[in-house]
C-alpha cells in the first residue's frame, strides 16, 4: 500500500507538472515564470524579494534573477527600491503581470475537481495526510519555508482541550482550520 500511495502521489505531481507546462505555453511563458508571477499576486511586500522566492520556488538565486529580468522585459513585473539602500528592491506585478496571474491561478482545475467531489470527512483525512507529508519534507529539508502551523511560533499542542491552537489568534483550531500558507507564520527559530 505504501508503495501505490507514492506512485499516485508521483502521479499527481505528474499531472501539476503537465498543466502548469500546458498554461505556460499557452502564454509564451516558462513555468518558473508563472509560478513567480501566481506567489507574487498572492503574498505580502517582504516576501516578495529575490532571495525569498528563490527559497520559496526551491530554484536558485541566479535562475529568479533571470525568471526576474525576463518578466521585467515583458512588462509582467516592476520593481520598487528602497529608498534607505538602493540596492534592495521588491517586486510587483503590473496590471498585465496580476491579470495573467489570475488567469493562471487556476491552472490546476483538473486537480480540483476530484478533491471537490469527496465527502468532508475524507477531505479533511486527506488534508491532515499531506500536510503531515509537507512538515516531515520540511523537516527534513528536502522542501524549503513552509508558512504552516506546524511550523510556526505560534502554534501550540494539546492546548485547552484541542489538539492544535493558535497563540496569535488565541483561539482553537481544527483539523480543517490548520494552514498551510498563513500571512502571520512565525518562524520557529
Ligand atoms: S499564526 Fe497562522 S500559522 Fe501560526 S499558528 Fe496561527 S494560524 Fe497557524
Amino acid at each position: 500500500m505504501d508503495h501505490k500511495i507514492i506512485a499516485a502521489l508521483e502521479r499527481i505531481s505528474q499531472a501539476f507538472r503537465v498543466l502548469l507546462w500546458n498554461e505556460s505555453k499557452e502564454l509564451g511563458l516558462t513555468p518558473i515564470q508563472i509560478q513567480t508571477l501566481i506567489f507574487l499576486r498572492h503574498h505580502s511586500v517582504e516576501k516578495r524579494k529575490i532571495s525569498y522566492l528563490a527559497t520559496e520556488l526551491g530554484v536558485t538565486k541566479a535562475t529568479i534573477s533571470e525568471t526576474v529580468k525576463t518578466l521585467l522585459e515583458k512588462a509582467l513585473i516592476g520593481k520598487e527600491y528602497d529608498p534607505q539602500d538602493s540596492r534592495s528592491f521588491v517586486i510587483r506585478l503590473t496590471p498585465e503581470g496580476k491579470k495573467i496571474a489570475k488567469q493562471t491561478g487556476f491552472f490546476a482545475g483538473h486537480i480540483e475537481k476530484p478533491i471537490g467531489r469527496l465527502e468532508d470527512a475524507d477531505k479533511e483525512t486527506l488534508f491532515k495526510s499531506l500536510t503531515g507529508i509537507v512538515h516531515h519534507l520540511n523537516q527534513a529539508g528536502v522542501i524549503g519555508i513552509q508558512r504552516m502551523c506546524f511550523t510556526c511560533a505560534y502554534y501550540a499542542q494539546d492546548r485547552d482541550g484541542t489538539p492544535h491552537f493558535c497563540k496569535l489568534m488565541n483561539i482553537p483550531l481544527r483539523t480543517q482550520d490548520l494552514r498551510i500558507d498563513c500571512p502571520e507564520h512565525a518562524p520557529l527559530h
